[in-house]
């Protein structure tokens, strides 16, 4: 067999401003004034546009280059750990781009949206009954927004209550996002660390729970580590007998989907990530979809509307005077709830548990295999892992310089897009790998001969570790700067003189 890898082409692409040539155009307009209609005044016309003037092929040519210098699913692995990169089956995207799909719009009367608040009923079912929850709402963009709908239906419910309730617990291991929402919805965040196995320290967290402070603890099972917090049921317990809630960030049901609900282990609210577990396209941000899950008592205070059913006909349900209001325009983003409701059909609950079982096996199948290679170590040993798996490279840059971003640079040299870096934070040179159950062994093989691969020369000439990325068309890129909203190349250019406004 021929072994072709997963290698970008390597071009030096210049910006499309310095592509062309004064007066080329990429477009014909008619002649408007032909037609008799009036020309655009000169005082409003602008005269400093300074647009790119290409042909059409030479914008073509352009972007397509920019795509092949690019990392994507479709052309190698992407085992970006928590982010769940797999591989979207081609049907979902004909499906969702069918024109009843795309032209679908809200400000249609209901009796002429039938089938599209049918889908989204039967899809609310259908993850009702995946996560065991009584009601979702599919409105929210993404998890973080998912995030803070739920903490904001969590505050909202201790007020109907008359109950002062203003710390969220959020274990560690958290990702970000789960803080930043608590924080957001008005709550303080009471942080609780992880013990010796990886799991919540559930000591600690009797010590942060108060009956009278504490609306809720925030948690993702399996947790970012990709262990499975085997103290949940002990945990919810906890928790709910001081009168707090438990939120489920279900951004990692990859690990655990068809098989363990979290309705089943106490949890009283769940977001999923839709673009995630359940087949969308993401990365470049979105569109994405975190639908929110709640229990019965709490269901008058999810957003409006619903989608409710009677006699056959489907409905946008108002009629909520508790809720916590609309979180976004319309209904949410419609197409991805598509690919999710299709995904869903054409796996079946046994596909789906399958998934879970094939992504768990790829995740500790690497385990097992870069078990030994030098300067990696697995923190937190012991069980077996979820859907993805952290290692430290603490080791590796204690004894040779060599750090997780050089590993990661040395990855992309060799083909192969890095795993998710310096997360979660509790693991020093944290590199979390999450393969999904649709790559094969063969591509996580790839994986652990480069990691030996980059490790021995760690040892033996760790200074060419520190040039990597060579063979990409892009080389090390200052992380900071590129990251920084003063970064303005491509601001100077469009306007020259503008001086440092740039593009912030
Ligand atoms: C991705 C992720 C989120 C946030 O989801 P977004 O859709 O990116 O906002 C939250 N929690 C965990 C564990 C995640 O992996």
């Amino acid at each position: 067999m021929v072994d072709r890898g997963f290698r970008q082409p390597r071009y030096d692409e210049p910006l499309v401003f310095d592509l062309g040539r004064d007066g080329r155009r990429g477009f014909s307009f008619p002649d408007f004034t032909e037609a008799g209609s009036e020309e655009i005044p000169a005082r409003i016309r602008r005269q400093d546009l300074r647009l790119p003037q290409l042909s059409e092929i030479e914008v073509v040519r352009h972007f397509t280059r920019l795509s092949q210098m690019n990392w994507g699913i479709d052309t190698g692995p992407y085992p970006l750990g928590s982010c769940t990169m797999k591989y979207n089956p081609r049907l979902n995207e004909e499906i969702a781009s069918l024109d009843q799909v795309q032209m679908v719009h809200l400000l249609q009367e209901c009796e002429e949206l039938q089938g599209a608040l049918e889908l989204i009923y039967r899809l609310e079912r259908a993850l009702a009954s995946l996560t065991g929850m009584h009601r979702f709402t599919l409105q929210p963009a993404a998890g973080a927004q998912g995030e803070l709908t739920g903490c904001l239906i969590m505050r909202k419910y201790f007020k109907e209550l008359g109950e002062e309730r203003r710390e969220v617990i959020v274990p560690d291991t958290a990702h970000g996002t789960n803080p930043a929402s608590a924080a957001m919805a008005g709550f303080t965040v009471v942080e609780v660390p992880t013990g010796q196995d990886g799991c919540i320290d559930v000591e600690a967290l009797k010590g942060a729970v108060s009956a009278e402070r504490t609306a809720g603890i925030m948690m993702t099972n399996p947790n970012t580590l990709g262990i499975f917090e085997k103290d949940v049921l002990e945990i919810a317990g906890i928790v709910h007998d001081a009168g707090g809630l438990l939120y489920y960030d279900g951004a990692n049901l990859q690990g655990i989907v068809g098989r363990a609900r979290p309705g089943d282990m106490g949890f009283d609210l769940v977001h999923l990530n839709l673009h995630k577990t359940f087949s969308t396209p993401h990365g470049g941000g979105g569109p994405g979809s975190g639908p929110v899950g709640v229990k019965e008592p709490l269901e008058g205070f999810l957003p409006v509307p619903l989608v409710s059913e009677e006699e056959g006909k489907y409905r946008l349900f108002w009629e909520m005077p508790k809720s916590i209001g609309k979180v976004r325009g319309w209904y949410g983003a419609f197409p991805v709830l598509v690919r999710a409701y299709c995904y869903i059909l054409t796996m079946g609950g046994a596909g789906l548990r399958l998934a879970s079982g094939i992504a768990v096996l790829n995740a500790n199948y690497f385990l097992k295999m870069v078990e030994g290679i030098r300067g990696f170590e697995m923190p937190f040993k012991g069980p077996l892992r979820k859907h993805e798996v952290v290692l430290s490279a603490q080791q590796l840059l204690e004894e040779t310089g060599v750090t997780a971003t050089d590993v990661s640079k040395a990855l992309l040299d060799r083909g192969l897009h890095p795993p998710t870096i310096y997360f979660p934070q509790v693991v020093r040179e944290a590199m979390m790998f999450e393969f999904t159950e649709t790559e094969t062994r063969e591509s996580i093989d790839k994986y652990v001969d480069a990691l030996r691969e980059i490790s021995a020369l760690a040892y033996s000439n760790p200074q060419v570790l520190k040039r990597a990325p060579e063979n990409t068309s892009v080389g090390r890129l200052d992380e900071v700067w590129a990251n920084h909203p003063k970064t303005m190349t491509l601001s100077h250019r469009m306007c020259p003189g503008k001086g440092d406004q740039g593009a912030a």
